[in-house]
């Protein structure tokens, strides 16, 4: 029998003696701009008794909701457990930027997954676009969603050269991309502070967790039970079946997915330390009146720039500006820690100098050593996807998806992403402190890397 139980007593980020992460369980959501704006949220109650299903989903953000709908879709009998609220990971905090790939480009991704699941791979990566707002329009979920591209401003000409490369290997490709020169891309998106990049008309942006809560609706309508409030506790196998326990209750069933990407806990063994979670931190202005803000990004692009550690901002539905950014390696972060994302708005937008934040909120990044997402097998019956390295609005949709077909039954050799066995972060302890080195060595790399670009606005300056 296999067991392990999470402390959900102890300290926010505190590593505890099982050295696992724990999570805060009064974190609230209260300053997030997605959770005082969302659609309503959709009728659940905790766990109570035992109950049985064929799956059961332990996490209800993208990962675990799409996985519930795509199940109970095809008759499955789902389970979906989720410690909080739908939503109340990353899912409900994100900057809601919907973009198709991941870090390494489609040459990358080919050669280093061969000429099988290569290709595979990227077509199911680039088309994540096209999963996210398939599903919006199948179910006619109301998110805000508008799908009028992404932008990937360079900010030295260095990361010009690798943006323009990476636009090329998918227009290879036959994707809707573009190179964007620096004149137009000041126009897109309202600032001269860019050197050029390239646009994906693939992508778009969503309202996070109208989009999150959405999706848990249509699974609900499908049939799959959602209860709330139920943290998964421990994990048994009992002869053939899984048992998971909740504080009043428990479910047998034949299969498990593990759905808690940056909030992982002690649930099994070993898990959370394939993941170094990272803070990242937003903060959205007041709406914008429309004389001061219609030169900022006035053709609604979502966008990243390419820095190391990157910028991303976008408007909102009522026309407030989101910037996010990193953060301290904390999780009790306020509105006193906006210094970095109001240095950003401040240089890209100086117009908005003494436009105030509304909202601010912050949330944890899975990250992998690799930097793919993971899919992997557990054990018999037993599956996790995680480690969207920030990428999570499209992939965690896909791999929800592509964890449902694993559940009922489909071969590993036949779903288009690496289905691999966990490994442990060698090290792992030491990782906060390697995190915290590589956050200054990353700020110095993109302050040489600008200094040495014809930028307009030289980068050096400021509290970054
Ligand atoms: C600030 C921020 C900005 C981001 N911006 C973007 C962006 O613009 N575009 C993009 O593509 N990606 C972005 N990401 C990444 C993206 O949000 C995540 O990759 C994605 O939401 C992961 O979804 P998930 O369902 O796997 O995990 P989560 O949404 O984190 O859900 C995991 C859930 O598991 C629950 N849980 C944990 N342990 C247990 C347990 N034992 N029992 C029951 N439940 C449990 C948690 O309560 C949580 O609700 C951002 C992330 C952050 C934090």
């Amino acid at each position: 029998m296999i067991c392990c139980k999470p402390n959900f007593n102890a300290r926010a980020f505190d590593y505890d003696e099982q050295h696992l992460y724990v999570f805060n369980m009064h974190e609230q959501l209260s300053s997030c701009l997605w959770a005082n704006t969302a659609a309503p949220d959709l009728q659940a109650i905790p766990l109570q008794g035992a109950i049985s299903a064929d799956v059961i989903i332990v996490g209800a953000g993208f990962t675990g909701c799409a996985a519930a709908l795509a199940l109970a879709q095809r008759g499955a009998r789902v389970a979906l457990l989720e410690a909080k609220s739908v939503g109340w990971g990353a899912s409900g905090r994100t900057g809601g930027q919907v973009i198709p790939g991941l870090k390494y480009d489609p040459d990358e991704l080919e050669a280093m997954l061969g000429p099988d699941l290569g290709p595979r791979m990227v077509t199911a990566v680039g088309g994540v676009g096209d999963e996210v707002f398939g599903l919006i329009e199948r179910h006619a979920i109301s998110c805000d969603a508008q799908r009028k591209g992404w932008l990937q401003p360079a900010y030295s000409t260095k990361s010009l050269d690798l943006a323009l490369r990476r636009c090329d290997s998918w227009k290879r490709r036959g994707a809707n991309v573009s190179a964007i020169d620096q004149s137009r891309m000041a126009q897109l998106l309202g600032t001269e502070h860019y050197l050029g990049g390239w646009e994906d008309r693939r992508a778009g942006h969503v309202q996070p967790m109208s989009y999150v809560r959405g999706v848990a609706i249509a699974a609900q309508r499908a049939g799959a039970v959602i209860h709330t409030e139920s943290p998964a506790l421990a994990l048994t196998k009992q002869g053939a079946k899984w048992r998971v326990a909740t504080p009043k209750g428990s479910v047998d069933s034949d299969q498990v997915l593990i759905a808690t990407n940056g909030y992982t806990d002690g649930l099994w063994p070993g898990l959370a330390r394939t993941i170094v979670p990272m803070m990242s931190f937003q903060a959205a202005t007041v709406p914008i009146p429309e004389a001061m803000g219609k030169h900022i990004l006035p053709e609604g692009h979502a966008a990243s720039d390419t820095r190391r550690l990157l910028w991303y901002f976008r408007r909102d539905a009522h026309g407030r500006l989101i910037m996010g950014g990193r953060a301290p390696y904390r999780e009790d972060l306020g509105a006193g820690d906006d210094n970095y994302v109001r240095t950003a708005v401040n240089r890209l937008y100086p117009q908005l100098n003494n436009t105030p934040f509304e909202f601010h909120w912050a949330g944890r990044v899975a990250m992998t050593q690799d930097h793919l997402p993971h899919l992997h097998q557990l054990d018999k019956g037993l599956w996790t996807a995680m480690g969207y390295n920030g990428r999570g609005v499209g992939m965690a949709t896909l791999l929800g998806r592509l964890l449902s077909d694993l559940a009922l039954g489909v071969s590993p050799k036949d779903i288009p992403f690496p289905v691999t066995s966990m490994q442990p972060i060698f090290g792992y302890p030491f990782t906060r402190l390697v995190a915290r080195a590589l956050v200054s060595y990353y700020r110095l790399r993109d302050e040489l890397e600008a200094a040495g670009s014809t930028t307009k606005y030289p980068h050096t300056e400021g509290p970054l």
